[in-house]
Formats: C-alpha cells, sequence, structure tokens
C-alpha cells in the first residue's frame, strides 16, 4: 500500500513538474503593411514564407540545444537581415539622400539589459550590434558613427555601404521622391505613400528553457526619411521590450505613432498591472488606442508560460511561431 502512494505521489510530481517547466517559444515578424494576395505573386509569397520558416527554426534549434532567449532571437533575425526580402540589414530601405540607415534593439527579460544601434550604414547586422552594446559597454543605445566604431572595435562584420543596395528599394525610394514632387505641385490632392516599401521591419521574441524571455527588433526604417530621422524600433518601451515579469515584444509600424504611444512598454504594462492576457493587452493598444489616430501596424507578444499573441491593424503582417515540436508556422493576411 506504501509503495503504491509512494508511486503514485512521483507520478504526481512528474506530471506537476512537466506543467510547470516553460517551454520554448520563438515567435517572429517581417513587418506590418498593405499585405494583401492581390499585392503578392505566388513566388513572392513563397520566398517570404521560406525565410521565415528557415529563420524560425534557426532559432528553435538554438533553444532545442539549450540556448539562451537572447541567443535564439539574436541568430534568427541575422536570418531576416541577410535577406533582401525584409527591410531590416540586407533589404533595407532608401533615406532621402539614397543611403540606407538601420536601427536595431535587443532586450533580455531576465536581467533588463538592453543595447541598441540606430542609423548606422556599415554594420552587416545591426541586431548582432545592439547585443554587443548591451553586453559589452554601459550605454544602451549608440548612434551613427560612434556606434560603428564601437562594432568596429569589438570586431562585428563591417561592409561597404553599397552592400545594402537592391534594385528593389532604390525603385521604391524614386517613386517615393515622385510622389514627394507631386504633393508640391498639388498641396490639396491626396497622394498617398506607398506602405510596399516600408513594412519589412523584422523582429523575434523568444522564451527559452530556463523560462527567460528576450525580444529583438531590427529596420531600416522608413523610405525616403529625412535628416536623421530614427523609429520606434531601437527604443527600448516603443518598438522593442522585454521583462521576465510580464512578456517580451517587439513592433512593426509607422514608428512615430509606437514611440508616442510607448507602445511596447504599454502592452507589457497592461499585463502586469491590469492583468491581462497577451491577446487582451494586444488589442487594447494595437486595436483601441493606435487604430483610431491612425497608427498603423502591429506587435508580437510572449509571456513566460509561452503564450503568445500577433495583433496588427493593418491588412497584413508577415509572421509566425515555432515551438518544441520544430514545426514552423507561417502567416501573412488577416
Ligand atoms: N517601425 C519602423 C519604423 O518606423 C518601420 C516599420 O516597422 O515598418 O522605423
Amino acid at each position: 500500500m506504501k509503495r503504491i502512494a509512494i508511486v503514485v505521489a512521483s507520478l504526481i510530481a512528474i506530471t506537476v513538474n512537466a506543467q510547470e517547466k516553460p517551454h520554448i517559444m520563438l515567435v517572429m515578424h517581417g513587418g506590418a503593411g498593405t499585405i494583401t494576395r492581390g499585392s503578392m505573386t505566388a513566388e513572392m509569397e513563397t520566398q517570404y514564407r521560406d525565410t521565415l520558416a528557415q529563420a524560425l527554426k534557426t532559432g528553435q534549434a538554438v533553444l532545442m540545444k539549450g540556448g539562451s532567449s537572447i541567443d535564439a532571437v539574436e541568430a534568427s533575425i541575422r536570418i531576416l537581415e541577410d535577406s533582401p526580402l525584409f527591410n531590416a540589414g540586407k533589404g533595407a530601405v532608401f533615406t532621402h539622400e539614397g543611403k540606407n540607415e538601420l536601427d536595431s534593439a535587443i532586450m533580455d527579460g531576465k536581467t533588463k539589459k538592453a543595447g541598441a544601434v540606430a542609423g548606422v550604414t556599415i554594420i552587416r547586422n545591426p541586431i548582432t550590434a545592439a547585443r554587443a552594446v548591451m553586453e559589452k559597454s554601459p550605454p544602451v543605445m549608440m548612434t551613427g558613427r560612434g556606434a560603428e566604431l564601437f562594432a568596429t572595435k569589438m570586431g562585428l562584420e563591417i561592409v561597404d555601404p553599397s552592400y545594402f543596395w537592391t534594385e528593389r528599394r532604390w525603385k521604391g525610394l524614386q517613386q517615393e521622391l515622385l510622389k514627394e514632387q507631386q504633393r508640391q505641385a498639388n498641396p490639396h490632392a491626396s497622394i498617398k505613400s506607398d506602405d510596399e516599401t516600408r513594412h519589412g521591419t523584422v523582429g523575434a521574441v523568444a522564451l527559452d528553457a530556463a523560462g527567460n524571455l528576450a525580444a529583438g527588433t531590427s529596420t531600416g526604417g522608413t523610405t525616403n526619411k529625412q535628416y536623421g530621422r530614427i523609429g520606434d524600433s531601437p527604443i527600448i518601451g516603443a518598438g522593442t521590450y522585454a521583462d521576465n515579469e510580464s512578456v517580451a515584444v517587439s513592433c512593426t509600424g509607422t514608428g512615430e505613432f509606437f514611440i508616442r504611444w510607448t507602445v511596447a512598454h504599454d502592452i507589457a504594462a497592461l499585463y502586469l498591472y491590469k492583468g491581462m492576457t497577451v491577446e487582451q493587452a494586444g488589442n487594447e493598444v494595437i486595436h483601441k488606442k493606435l487604430e483610431p489616430v491612425g497608427g498603423d501596424g502591429g506587435a508580437i507578444i510572449l509571456d513566460r508560460k509561452g503564450n503568445f499573441a500577433m495583433p496588427f491593424n493593418s491588412e497584413g503582417m508577415y509572421r509566425g511561431w515555432i515551438g518544441p515540436d520544430g514545426v514552423p508556422h507561417v502567416e501573412i493576411y488577416k
């Protein structure tokens, strides 16, 4: 009888342990915007899906080997930075002057350490530079030449600015410059910017086997940006945030709104202080707060139990997730 009781007790303990053990999870986005089935060729769609799946699998492999959530965020974002498809790294959009100025941030939910670089032009993988800032320097954020000098000293891969030139993004800039001229000549006409050229910002949120959260975001910003404009992506609390007490968040959308509404931190605060779920907190900010004021975009949100949400108020958002089973799930449209 006593033996049976011991066996039952240990079985219960195993079940409880299995339930309590955090399951690894990686959620990613590749930007939000006017992404519709009509605006996409089958070939393009396959390329986006395959690249996102590859990034998800890369990050998942890191987590399965016991790597940290920070390692997974960096590894998965590097895949998207190296692809010309997304508005980050290689595929970054052009500024008004025809340059590529990249922004990125990373945050560790366990330590609340964070690192960011903004307006950098020669660092191949800005997410790795953001991580170096986080781990190897007292400042949280570095910009322009200073950040580039630091990255060079840290031995990161430096490229000629021409590495970031792609025909698609160059054409995107020419279209925007034309629209700008038309607007100046005809101030009352409503000539909208084409956000096809902008919706590629990438981001990742991860939960590792030790139960720690991390978030990262990387972007080329907005096509035709001027005067050293910096968006929300490298700003902790706006486009990127992670805290083990609440959630990890990475955003994409019109950065000015995400900065003013401190979107990433607001989502975390609703989860922490109001006890909202990841879905509720995401919907509250992305739909109820941003949508009425015209702040278009979305976010990915992940908590320590592996619950995640991917709200967006645009037509589409490149997004996906992968858990312990190693099967990548990729979605694009509503
Ligand atoms: N949030 C980015 C920025 O404003 C752009 C985007 O996500 O599409 O720089």
